[in-house]
C-alpha cells in the first residue's frame, strides 16, 4: 500500500481565513491526506491567501518563492493557492508564480482535493467560481467538520460577505454580499461543538452585528444569537468579530451585558477620528457617534475591554485630520489596536485617489506618533488590572519559557503566569493574580484551578 500524501496549510490574513484553513484541512483529511510536520516534508502545500493589504501580496509571493526552492528539490511537491487573493487575481497567480499547481477561490474550498488530483496528470488547474459552490458552503462544512488544532476553541462563521462599501476595502467585491446562516443551524452547531469539548466560540463575519438582516427584517437576530449560544451548557466564553460601529445597537450591548458566557471584549474598528476622512472612507458614522457608541458599550457592559483598527494616511489625510484621530484615540483609551498604513487595493475607490496619496515619510511620522499614543493607552489599561485576580483559559507554554504558561482572560488579555507544581494542561480554566503589566501582556501567578480541560486529545497539524 502506498504511503498517504502529506499536507501543510499556510494562512495569510484574518480569522475568517484561518477558519477556512481549518475547513480545508477537513477536506484534505477526508480525501486521505495526512498532516505533515513541516513544509519541507509536505507533498502538498496549500497557501490560503488574503488580499486586504498590499503586504499580504508581497508576503504571498515571497513565500511562493521559498516554496519554489523546495519544489526544485522535490519536483513531485504540489503547491495550491486559494483564498481571497486567488479569487481576485485568478490567472495572475500562475503568471507570477508558474510553479504553482492549483489555484482555487473563496467559493470552492471543497474543490481543492479534486483539483490537486487532476493537476497530477493534466498540469496546472485554475478554478475560480463567482458564486458559492454548494459543496463548499459553510452549511455543508460547518465548524464541526473543520479540523481544529486548538480543540477547546472554535470559530463559527455566522455570515459571509459584506453589504458595506468602505472605500479602502476589497472584501465586498471578492467575497460578495452578506449571506447569513440560519440561526437555528448555528445554535445546533454550537451545541455539537460543546459536546466535542469546545468551551470557547468566536462568531465570525465581516459585519457580525448586521447578522440576519438578509434573513428577516425582524431584527435583532445578532443579539438573539448571542443569547441562545450563551445558554448552551459547556460554552463558557463567546467572542465575536468584527462588528461595524454603525450597526452596534443597544440590544447587542444588552445581550452582552446579560449573557454571562459572552466575554467582556468588543472590537470596534474606528479607522479614523476625522469626520472628513470617515466620510471619504464611506464608514457611515462620525467620530462623535463612534464615541457615543463606545460610551454606551462601556456603560452597559461591566469591565469591557475595547480594541480597534486604525488606518494612517488615507488619501487626502491632512495633518489636522490626523490630529483629530490622535485626539479620538486619546479619549477612547483603547485596550489594544491594529494599526495599518493605508495601502491602495486595486479596484477600490480609495485606490483611484492617486493624486491625494500621502507621502511615505509623512505617513511614517504619523504612524509613529499614533503608536506612541496607543502604547500609553494599552499600558494604562493593563496597569489597572495589576493586583486583580482574573479567570484565565490556559493556552500552553509561553513562547519565551517552557516554565511559564500563557492564556487569555475574559477581556482577551494575554497573561503569562507561573503554573502550580505539577503544571496544568492546555484548555484548563484557572485564576491568576496579576503582578506586572506590559503594553501587550500581563504577568501573574496561579491562584486556583477552576477545572481541567474538557476536550479530547490535541491533534498536531501544520496549519499556520
Ligand atoms: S465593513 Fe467595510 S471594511 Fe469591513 S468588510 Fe465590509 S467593506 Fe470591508
Amino acid at each position: 500500500m502506498s504511503k498517504p500524501k502529506t499536507f501543510a496549510i499556510r494562512t495569510f490574513g484574518c480569522q475568517m481565513n484561518e477558519h477556512d484553513s481549518e475547513r480545508l484541512a477537513g477536506f484534505l483529511l477526508a480525501d486521505g491526506l495526512v498532516a505533515a510536520r513541516r513544509d519541507e516534508d509536505a507533498d502538498v502545500v496549500v497557501v490560503n491567501t488574503c488580499t486586504i493589504r498590499e503586504n499580504a501580496d508581497l508576503k504571498l509571493y515571497s513565500f511562493l518563492g521559498q516554496l519554489k526552492g523546495l519544489k526544485e528539490e522535490n519536483p513531485s511537491m504540489q503547491i495550491a493557492v486559494g483564498g481571497c487573493l486567488a479569487q481576485k487575481d485568478r490567472d495572475d497567480v500562475l503568471r507570477k508564480a508558474n510553479w504553482v499547481d492549483v489555484v482555487f477561490g473563496t467559493h470552492n474550498l471543497a474543490s481543492a482535493p479534486r483539483l490537486l488530483r487532476k493537476a497530477e496528470t493534466d498540469g496546472p488547474q485554475i478554478e475560480i467560481l463567482d458564486a458559492p459552490d454548494p459543496e463548499s458552503a459553510i452549511d455543508a462544512v460547518p465548524a464541526l467538520n473543520a479540523v481544529r488544532e486548538i480543540p477547546w476553541a472554535a470559530w463559527m462563521t455566522i455570515q459571509t460577505g459584506c453589504d458595506n462599501s468602505c472605500a479602502f476595502c476589497i472584501v465586498p467585491s471578492v467575497r460578495g454580499g452578506e449571506i447569513s446562516r440560519p440561526l437555528d443551524d448555528l445554535v445546533v452547531e454550537a451545541q455539537r461543538l460543546a459536546e466535542q469539548g469546545v468551551t470557547e466560540i468566536t462568531l465570525l463575519g465581516q459585519n457580525v452585528n448586521s447578522y440576519g438582516r438578509d434573513i428577516t427584517k425582524r431584527s435583532p437576530l445578532f443579539s438573539e444569537l448571542l443569547r441562545r449560544v450563551g445558554t448552551i451548557e459547556g460554552i463558557e466564553r463567546i467572542r465575536y468579530t468584527s462588528p461595524h460601529p454603525k450597526d452596534l445597537r443597544p440590544d447587542t450591548i444588552d445581550a452582552m451585558a446579560h449573557t454571562p458566557a459572552v466575554c467582556n471584549q468588543l472590537h470596534l474598528p474606528l479607522q479614523s477620528g476625522s469626520n472628513d476622512i470617515l466620510r471619504a472612507m464611506r464608514r457611515g458614522y462620525t467620530a462623535e457617534r463612534y464615541l457615543e457608541k463606545l460610551a454606551a458599550a462601556r456603560a452597559g457592559i461591566d469591565d469591557l475591554a475595547v480594541t480597534t483598527d486604525i488606518i494612517v494616511g488615507f488619501p487626502g489625510e491632512t495633518e489636522t485630520q490626523f490630529e483629530e484621530t490622535l485626539a479620538v484615540v486619546a479619549e477612547a483609551n483603547f485596550d489594544n489596536a491594529y494599526t495599518f498604513i493605508f495601502s491602495p487595493r486595486p479596484g477600490t475607490r480609495a485606490a483611484a485617489l492617486v493624486d491625494q496619496f500621502v507621502a511615505d515619510d509623512v505617513i511614517k511620522d504619523r504612524f509613529a506618533r499614533l503608536v506612541a499614543v496607543l502604547d500609553r493607552s494599552f499600558l494604562k489599561k493593563h496597569e489597572e488590572r495589576v493586583g486583580r485576580t482574573e479567570e484565565v483559559l490556559v493556552e500552553g507554554p509561553s513562547r519565551k519559557s517552557a516554565d511559564v504558561l500563557s492564556g487569555r482572560t475574559r477581556q482577551g488579555k494575554l497573561v503569562h503566569f507561573t503554573p502550580p507544581d505539577g503544571g496544568l494542561r492546555d484548555g484548563s480554566l484557572v485564576t491568576v493574580s496579576m503582578y506586572h503589566a506590559g503594553r501587550h501582556h500581563l504577568m501573574g501567578t496561579h491562584v486556583a484551578t477552576l477545572r481541567g480541560p474538557k476536550h479530547r486529545v490535541r491533534i498536531p497539524l501544520l496549519i499556520s
